[in-house]
């Protein structure tokens, strides 16, 4: 048996016949994925295909029933979410999960202070908080918030939110970040400026994105997988998807969008 390359050399993130039931009902049939260094894989499919329920076993809210998962050469299967995101697993939700009342600034501090395992007690040691300060300020410019740093959550507008999640997870210095349909809701400019965002982020931390919006998708992934039922139908670069006759009629041929 050949032995996979391990930890940097290898696949960032790896499952192997990943399988979850509710009931009768299958959700994630054999799972078998890849995702490189740097790599932008999107994960697309119809709703109800088990997308969601794919990334919440990966990032460790659902135990699969059976198969493996390998983070960053190690196996991560049995381990709980939040020593998964310590090892590096960052994800947004689809349900903003951001503190309404802080600034944008607070809550991607908060987000510093729990990655180095403080409370938000330390920000009272002056030069301490001058340094997070700096690191949080550097994470809302690389999301395109620097302007927006001061402003209360409740008073930011929906694509913001967006924005400002990532800016969240990027706080805990992900080397694999999950992203469940960052776009939804977003009409076309704000979703304009969230394909940017993760054109900009991308190559600079492995992505693996879960979206409708075909025409971000094909604009931004190096590769795509396309489930159904639960299953992995097939796996390839844009070119190799808008060609695959399975995929046009299992998918795209049915609805670009849903
Ligand atoms: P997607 O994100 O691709 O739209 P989901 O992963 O949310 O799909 O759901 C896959 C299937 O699993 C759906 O049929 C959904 O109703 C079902 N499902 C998801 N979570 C649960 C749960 N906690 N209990 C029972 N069924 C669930
Ligand atoms: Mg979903």
């Amino acid at each position: 048996m050949i032995e996979e390359p391990q930890g940097n050399a290898g696949p960032v993130l790896a499952i192997d016949g990943l399988r979850k039931t509710f009931g009768a009902l299958v959700a994630t049939d054999g799972v078998t994925l890849r995702i490189n260094q740097g790599e932008l894989h999107a994960l697309i499919g119809p709703n109800g295909a088990g997308k969601s329920t794919l990334i919440t076993q990966i990032c460790g809210e659902l135990r699969p029933d059976s198969g493996s998962i390998r983070f960053d050469g190690r196996d991560v299967t049995r381990l709980k979410a939040h020593l998964r995101a310590r090892l590096g697993l960052g994800r947004t939700f689809q349900i903003t999960q951001l503190c309404q009342d802080f600034t944008a600034l607070e809550n991607v501090l908060l987000s510093i202070e729990t990655r180095q395992g403080g409370s938000f007690d330390m920000l009272s040691n002056p030069r301490r908080k001058a340094a997070l300060v700096t690191q949080a300020r550097d994470r809302l410019a690389e999301v395109g918030l620097g302007q927006q740093a001061e402003r209360r959550v409740a008073t930011l507008g929906h694509g913001e939110r967006r924005q400002l999640e990532i800016a969240v997870a990027l706080a805990r210095r992900p080397k694999l970040l999950l992203l469940d349909e960052p776009m939804a809701g977003l009409g076309p400019e704000e979703s304009a400026a969230m394909t940017r965002l993760l054109d900009a982020l991308k190559g600079q931390y492995a992505i693996l994105l879960v979206e409708h919006d075909m025409d971000a998708v094909f604009a931004l992934a190096d590769r795509i997988s396309v489930l159904v039922y639960g299953r992995i139908i097939f796996t390839g670069t844009v070119e190799e998807i808008r060609s695959n006759p399975e995929v046009r009629a299992a998918y795209l041929g049915e609805k670009r969008t849903c």
